[in-house]
């Protein structure tokens, strides 16, 4: 019945029940959705598009867009998460992952759905994202996730969060070298960062090849993930990050190691 729904509840529910299915189109790229997975997957949508509606958290606003450009591309680094986890071998329970400018939970909350043994840390500068974040980590009842409200300059450099984690994600926050400044503080030596980038990458790529070993790190390589214009950006910490990073909040991207800045922002 249509009283008293908003259009974007029966948009919901039109998601719900549509020619296009997230389930299929994750089980398609290798990650088969268990029904408790689907169902969070299901009220995080709902809660995102709720949430849209009085604050502007994403500009992604069409159910099955969520559904596509948002859960499916976070899906698409599975492989590479698992891959990053079997490295760590059977401790997988006690694995740290900070996301890094998290905005709406993404990739992070949507890989927290799907690797529930992850613990999750969403570190993320503004607060009405942050408290999206604690809402939805509350709603879907997930364990071991937290939102944290700070820059990724000043938390890199707090000891409660400095080389604490095992692997690092970020999505759309930064030009190649100022995130590697913001990502790999948090990563204990040896820990892997997960960067999704757009495909034209070459610039960004070789000021990030420049930046990584001033961090301790390496950038191992840029695959592109099938099926979407992606290409995720893998590094590895190969050695403790100098205590004069990262630098105060808004330099790293003003004044990017490794050479000068790329493009408005660097977005995907
Ligand atoms: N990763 C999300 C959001 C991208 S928008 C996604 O892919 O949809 C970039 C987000 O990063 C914004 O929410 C912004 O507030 C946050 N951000 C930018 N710089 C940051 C910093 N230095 N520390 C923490 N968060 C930051």
């Amino acid at each position: 019945m249509l009283v008293g729904r908003t259009p974007v509840e029966v948009a919901a529910e039109a998601a719900d029940h549509g020619p296009w299915s997230l389930a299929a189109a994750s089980a398609s790229i290798g990650v088969v959705l268990s029904r408790e997975q689907h169902d969070r997957f299901t009220r995080y949508r709902r809660l995102l598009l709720a949430w849209n509606d009085r604050f502007n958290l994403t500009a992604v606003t069409d159910p099955i867009e969520v559904e596509r450009r948002l859960f499916l591309d976070a899906l698409r680094m599975v492989p590479a998460l698992d891959d990053a986890i079997r490295r760590w071998g059977s401790g997988a329970d006690s694995i740290a992952l900070a996301d890094v400018g998290s905005g709406a939970g993404f990739p992070g909350l949507a890989l927290k759905i799907v690797r529930p043994a992850l613990q999750v840390t969403l570190i993320e500068a503004t607060g009405k994202k942050v408290a999206f974040l604690q809402s939805a980590i509350e709603d879907l009842r997930l364990d071991e996730a937290v939102a944290v409200h700070g820059r990724a300059e000043d938390i890199g450099r707090d000891p409660a969060y400095r080389a604490r984690f095992e692997m690092v994600t970020a999505r759309a926050v930064a030009a190649l070298p100022a995130l590697l400044e913001l990502c790999v503080p948090l990563l204990r030596v040896g820990g892997r960062a997960l960067l999704p980038k757009g495909t034209d990458l070459d610039d960004e790529l070789r000021a990030g090849h420049r930046a990584a070993p001033v961090l301790g790190a390496r950038i191992d390589g840029a695959v592109a993930l099938p099926g979407s214009g992606t290409r995720l950006v893998t590094v590895t910490k190969t050695g403790d990050t100098p205590a004069r990073y990262p630098r105060r909040p808004g330099i790293p991207a003003k004044e990017p190691l490794g050479g000068t800045p790329v493009g408005p922002g660097g977005r995907r």
